[in-house]
């Protein structure tokens, strides 16, 4: 009975090893999430960002292009100025003359203004853009870094399912199934008594259940929580501190 008490300590231990492997498997690529939505968020702002941008480079390239062709429109009425003929068409092309230069100028006034803006605000979308490449960078140095962990965890994985169907092996099949259906109940289905003490649901079981688990000669459950008792004393199994708890 001690020998397959061992086998079912050893297979619980075996298993809670197992999960807790699977479990940080899975949770691993998740950890970099944050990183990962941060970037996005950044991302999206910096998009829309250079999308007004680009806005203002059209309007700014626009702007330009009156001007150019308000300088056509000025030539021109300088033409007409030197080419009147009386006063009235004198004073018709000074006008128009004056008219021009004032809106020329007028828009260059304000096309200097915009530039200005908008060669300041290019640089600070390059300094955003390193910003962005760095943790970029940082980010796929982490995902590579997680790569190798996850390989590692795997490999780890794998040695303890061979480890864990070895233990289960062991086990006499009566007592795997009733492990199995303690396991899924329970959550484990090994649990050590101290002072006669079920450290499984912590009751103090009757004095004759402690008698007979001191024999060793049967392997017992639990009145309470139905788990298969031992003395803990009795078997000082080395894992038996590891046993998960609920
Ligand atoms: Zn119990």
């Amino acid at each position: 009975m001690r020998e397959q008490l061992q086998n079912l300590l050893n297979l619980q231990t075996c298993d809670a090893k197992v999960r807790e492997l699977d479990s940080a498997a899975k949770q691993l690529p998740a950890k970099l999430d944050p990183l990962r939505r941060d970037l996005a968020k950044l991302q999206g702002m910096l998009d829309v960002e250079r999308g007004k941008l680009s806005e203002t480079e059209a309007w700014r390239k626009n702007q330009q292009e009156l001007i150019d062709r308000e300088r056509d429109a000025l030539k021109t009425a300088q033409s007409k100025l030197q080419q009147s003929k009386n006063s009235k068409e004198f004073g018709a092309a000074t006008r128009e003359v004056e008219n021009k230069r004032k809106s020329i100028s007028d828009r260059e006034a304000e096309l200097k203004k915009v530039s200005e803006t908008l060669a300041a605000s290019n640089q600070q979308m390059q300094a955003r853009d390193a910003d962005v490449q760095k943790l970029r960078d940082e980010l796929a140095a982490s995902e590579a870094g997680m790569a190798d962990q996850l390989n590692a965890l795997t490999s780890q994985l794998a040695e303890a399912k061979a480890a864990r169907d070895a233990a289960r092996a062991l086990v006499a099949p009566n007592w795997v199934k009733t492990y199995d259906t303690l396991s899924a109940k329970r959550g484990y289905a090994v649990a050590p008594v101290i002072k006669g003490t079920c450290q499984g649901c912590h009751m103090a079981l009757p004095p004759q259940l402690n008698n007979i688990l001191a024999r060793m000669e049967s392997i017992e459950t639990c009145p309470r929580c139905g788990r298969l008792v031992y003395r803990k004393e009795l078997l000082e199994p080395p894992a038996a501190d590891e046993a998960p708890k609920t």
